[in-house]
């Protein structure tokens, strides 16, 4: 079975007191991951090191940051590196969100080289895709995806492609509330595995693609449930402990 993954994605949220007492309150619950499932915590860059330590004993929970620069060091004031987070023991990292890609003008080129630098040192990038409203209302979203995917993951072999985690978050759907159907998920689901293997053949199918947008307590088991879907990348249920642990439940 494919990896299935629930992500957290924190933003630029909670103080650090707030981050540790949310890490603790998860690692008090019982949830027991099976040995196919995960829980990944893309936490900011200065809460890094603690939620490594915390989790450090416990198995299927890893660490993401949520951004790296494209270089590998040198004058980039502010910037952080995927050479930095390898050595702090850093094993996933979030690329391309779509905040990133409005806020910081990232585009699928640069997105591509930040994919190139985080496998150079072992870092799995989870790479975010998915359509403005527009492009959706348009009924062209289809192809606006195969395109992010084209441009930032194509110039990998099938063997970095399989190190690579893929999000599919439609951008209508992202801290509004306002949740993809099941079958609209699935749909697109489908079609992003469907032209990874027109490029990659079978490989697709050892691929991990999360769905992401308002994936909340009560609806992420249905979601999950979908023959496609790997998981979820979570925003604002990953602040709340009882909702995140009921999302991680729900796995399957
Ligand atoms: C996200 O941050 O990637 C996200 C999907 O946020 P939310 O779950 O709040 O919609």
């Amino acid at each position: 079975m494919r990896k299935q993954i629930a992500a957290a994605n924190w933003k630029m949220n909670l103080t650090y007191q707030q981050a540790e007492e949310l890490i603790d309150q998860i690692l008090n619950a019982d949830i027991s991951l099976k040995a196919h499932q995960s829980a990944v915590f893309a936490v900011p860059f200065p809460y890094l090191i603690m939620a490594k330590s915390e989790l450090a004993d416990a198995k299927s929970y890893f660490v993401a940051a949520q951004n790296c620069y494209t270089k590998r060091s040198g004058a980039f004031t502010g910037e952080v590196s995927a050479e930095m987070l390898q050595s702090i023991g850093i094993s996933y990292c979030v690329l391309g969100h779509s905040e990133r890609r409005e806020y910081f003008g990232e585009g699928n080129a640069m997105l591509a080289e930040k994919i190139n630098i985080c496998l150079s040192y072992n870092i799995t990038p989870i790479f975010c895709c998915g359509e403005p409203l527009t492009i959706r209302e348009a009924g062209t979203q289809n192809s606006y995806v195969e395109q992010q995917l084209k441009e930032s993951l194509y110039h990998l072999s099938a063997d970095q492609l399989k190190k690579i985690v893929i999000a599919y978050e439609p951008i209508w759907a992202i801290g509004t509330g306002k949740t993809a159907t099941t079958e609209q998920a699935q749909e697109m689901h489908a079609h992003l595995r469907q032209v990874l293997s027109k490029q990659y053949g079978d490989v697709a199918n050892e691929i991990s693609i999360l769905y992401g947008g308002s994936v909340k307590a009560n609806n992420a088991k249905e979601l999950f449930a979908c023959p496609d879907v790997d998981g979820g990348l979570v925003g604002g249920a990953s602040l709340i402990a009882a909702d995140f642990i009921q999302i991680m439940r729900s796995l399957k």
